[in-house]
């Protein structure tokens, strides 16, 4: 199984878009003890680099380090926080949520302030707030008080959320987009220590705001598969229709057919079903569903990259917690080891 414990770092650490150093500290460390050389790119890309046997497929396996979160836009006169938000984040899930804000001093505590319901007009509590008429209250008295605690335009403000294995099987917590991704992945380079194939496994900078990190990397790196290792909506919850969301918790990792980014290549496709059905490893197939991941932009490097996505079916995905099964994370695992010791027959 993949370590709870690492998985709990991974999450709890912050990384909103564009501010990923805590993630890619930890990243470096865990990727160091079962890769030939760690390195880092220009962008702030964490490259692992497992060496393989002599002109054998180049593999490139992606995690994104970043999260959603918000930024600070203006402080108030009166001392309170204005933010933009990085990533897509719907604001009905905003309200009231409590928030650390990264300052150069440190993080420091907040709420999204709400008008209690007793002050509320009638039209008022139909209404959704949207994210412009919300602030962050830090506690502060003035701006001049804001200052003085550190907080400067630009900081990044994550929510206060922290990571719970609820039972054996289920865990909640922040930012398993893609921390989850970058966990599957660490463990899948400690599964390979015999492959053929030289194995770039890359946590990826700025994925939230259109897979930045993984259009560069893969340039660099120009690999002859690539695997994104990422998250998507399982729909198995109250009001959500099959058509819109077809995939569902502890049935496997899901297998984007396509998505708003991306075609995956036919070959690579295959290669991941075989790979699941000789080893019995469960998955799902989505296809024509918005949103896109790594594999989108890695497939564009150069003269194109065959790539795919295999996501681990996760529950409220771009809301302050989410909810996944660990049982779909060891599967995506095994599904992705299997599938790096096929490629050289493939490619
Ligand atoms: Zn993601």
């Amino acid at each position: 199984m993949v370590s709870v414990e690492m998985l709990e770092k991974l999450c709890n650490a912050c990384g909103v878009a564009g501010r990923e150093e805590e993630v890619r500290i930890l990243m470096r460390k865990m990727l160091k003890p079962y890769v030939d050389e760690v390195r880092e790119d220009r962008l702030g890309n964490v490259i692992g680099i497992k060496e393989g046997e002599k002109n054998a497929p180049k593999v490139m396996l992606a995690g994104h380090m970043d999260e959603i979160g918000l930024l600070v836009k203006t402080v108030s006169k009166e001392g309170y926080l204005q933010f933009a938000k990085i990533g897509g984040i719907d604001d009905r899930v905003l309200l009231a949520q409590k928030v650390l804000v990264y300052t150069e001093k440190g993080p420091l505590h907040g709420i999204i302030g709400s008008k209690p319901p007793h002050i509320q007009k009638e039209e008022e509590r139909k209404k959704v707030i949207t994210y412009d008429e919300l602030f962050i209250d830090i506690g502060a008295a003035s701006q001049d008080e804001a200052k003085k605690m550190g907080v400067r335009i630009g900081d990044v403000v994550e929510f206060d959320v922290k990571f719970a294995a609820i039972s054996k099987d289920i865990a909640i917590g922040k930012a398993f987009d893609d921390r989850v991704g970058c966990a599957a992945m660490v463990e899948a380079m400690k599964r390979l220590e015999n492959t053929q194939c030289t194995i770039y496994a890359v946590g990826t900078v700025q994925e939230e705001v259109g897979a930045r990190g993984a259009t560069t990397s893969a340039f660099g790196i120009y690999p002859d598969v690539g695997l994104a290792l990422d998250v998507t909506v399982a729909g198995d919850i109250p009001g959500v229709r099959e058509v819109d969301a077809p995939t569902k918790l502890k049935k496997g990792p899901s297998l984007t057919v396509t998505d708003s980014l991306h075609i995956s290549h036919p070959k690579v496709l295959r290669l991941l079903t075989e790979a699941a059905d000789e080893n019995k490893i469960p998955y799902q197939l989505e296809a024509g569903l918005p949103g896109g991941t790594d594999a989108g932009r890695i497939t564009l490097a150069r003269e194109g990259v065959p790539s795919c996505s295999i996501c681990i079916p996760t529950r409220y995905i771009h809301s302050p917690t989410s909810l996944l099964s660990l049982t779909d994370v060891e599967n995506t695992v095994k599904l992705t080891v299997a599938a790096i010791k096929k490629i050289p027959k493939y490619f």
